[in-house]
């Protein structure tokens, strides 16, 4: 897998600074390079199709009034309606809203989702908001977007600083505004209210899949492979617990304050995740104690990065022994780690192949909503399966038709193939 891709220092440093709209859009062209594709489409593809930009004005509990802003970005619909997350976090952004929205189209795509990418946030700290006015300022975002999102046009589910409750306020304030329930406005609700069951363990049960099957395509017998996982929250804690089911070994994991190490296999049930107990990591008791940084260079078969991203970078990828890297992230290889591992023959299966659990079954939930049926857990794993191995074929393929391609171009070629496709087929209107 080797190409012997040479990098200054210079652009080095810049490709660890760059914005997410940045990446995305190197991303495009150089998934784009490898095929033969319209360029008048790629170029359509750099930009987003809208960004909504609303104020709003949040009485605080104390009765005075504060303005917060907020954004939408759709990407792309050639494929179906919008669909992405929601954060609220101080560092929201124009620019990175963009970028994930990007993100969010390739993803979709690659699951062969009929959904394009979005992304929206508002710029606030969730934590010095009281839950009334989290739940005020929720309703006036969802009365802000009404006229850009919908059951068939933009779908939002949770993200950093959202959840299943204010998903629920979302939808509510959504529906007293239309004048009839309308559970398919957004995704990851309480199941009471048309969530899905099997949506919150998704993005750790496709990364565990998606292990599963790259072990086996490298003849690495699973009950012989040794796995670290960074971050125990909703993904990694998930997927190192099924991994651990299937008959792995998960010898390490982390959270915020440092990561535990046992050779002989830690007990990942037993291990609270951070849902469970935040930063409960640290104080399982009768294993090695390490930080964050060793965990990423142990000497284990797969190593799956699943707290923040970035986390693999210049400056240790170097010193990575995993013998393959599964990401449970969003973004944890930045993109100068990422040549690095390509030059040492490292395979790293990406983000928006293994972690797409998550907007799949949000895309399960979705098709709940709108039959007005619910699905059982088992269906909702066995489809969760299905369409998981389904993608992987078709990155494997695309793998294996280019002699010197990474994990990551593979499942880029696959996604960009089917919206370029799409948007070839529907044309350019008017
Ligand atoms: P979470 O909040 O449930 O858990 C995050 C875990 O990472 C916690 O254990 C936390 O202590 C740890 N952590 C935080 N900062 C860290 C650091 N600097 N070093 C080491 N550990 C750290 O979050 P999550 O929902 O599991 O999300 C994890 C990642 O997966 C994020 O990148 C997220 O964007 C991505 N993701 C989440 C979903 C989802 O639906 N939950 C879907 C797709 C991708």
């Amino acid at each position: 897998m080797a190409t012997g891709v040479s990098i200054s220092q210079e652009q080095a440093e810049n490709e660890e600074s760059e914005s997410a709209v940045v990446t995305a859009r190197r991303q495009l062209e150089r998934a784009a390079a490898l095929l033969d594709l319209d360029p008048n489409v790629i170029e359509r593809l750099k930009h987003p199709q809208r960004v909504e930009r609303v104020s709003l004005p949040l009485e605080r509990d104390d009765g005075t009034v504060e303005v917060f802003t907020g954004y939408r970005a759709q990407h792309d619909s050639v494929r179906g309606p919008f669909k992405g997350g929601l954060r609220y976090h101080p560092e929201v952004n124009e620019e990175e809203c963009v970028g994930l929205s990007m993100w969010m189209t390739w993803k979709c795509a690659v699951m062969d989702l009929p959904f394009g990418g979005a992304k929206g946030g508002v710029v606030v700290n969730p934590k010095l908001l009281s839950q009334n006015e989290k739940e005020r300022l929720t309703r006036r975002f969802a009365q802000e977007l009404r006229s850009v999102i919908g059951p068939m046009h933009d779908i939002p589910a949770p993200d950093m600083g959202t959840d299943a409750e204010t998903m629920g306020w979302f939808m509510d304030a959504y529906s007293m505004q239309e004048g009839e329930t309308t559970p398919g406005v957004v995704t990851g609700k309480p199941p009471v209210i048309g969530g899905s069951y099997g949506r919150e363990e998704a993005p750790g049960r496709s990364v565990a899949i998606v292990t599963r099957e790259a072990c086996k395509y490298y003849s690495q017998p699973l009950d012989e492979t040794t796995i670290a996982v960074q971050g125990f929250g909703s993904v990694g804690a998930n997927a190192a617990r099924l991994l651990d089911e299937w008959g792995a070994n998960v010898v390490a994991a982390s959270d915020v304050n440092g990561a535990i190490y046992d050779p002989d296999g830690l007990d990942t049930e037993a291990i609270k995740s951070h849902g469970e107990e935040p930063a409960a990591v640290t104080g399982f008791s009768g294993t090695e104690a390490l930080s964050n940084e060793e965990l990423l260079t142990l000497d284990v078969d797969v190593l799956i990065p699943a707290a923040v991203g970035n986390v693999l970078t210049e400056s240790n990828a170097g010193d990575v022994s995993a013998s393959m890297i599964v990401e449970g992230a969003n973004g944890p290889t930045t993109s100068t780690a990422d040549s690095i591992f390509e030059r040492r023959d490292v395979p790293v299966i990406p983000d928006i192949l293994a972690n797409a659990g998550g907007v799949t079954v949000s895309y399960f939930e979705w098709l709940q909503d709108i039959n007005r049926r619910g699905w059982s857990l088992e269906r909702v794993n066995e489809e969760l399966e299905a369409e998981m191995l389904s993608a992987w074929t078709s990155v494997i393929n695309a793998y294996e038709s280019e002699d010197e391609i990474s994990w990551r171009d593979a499942a880029y070629v696959v996604g960009l193939k089917r919206i370029v496709e799409a948007h070839e087929s529907r044309g350019l209107w008017p």
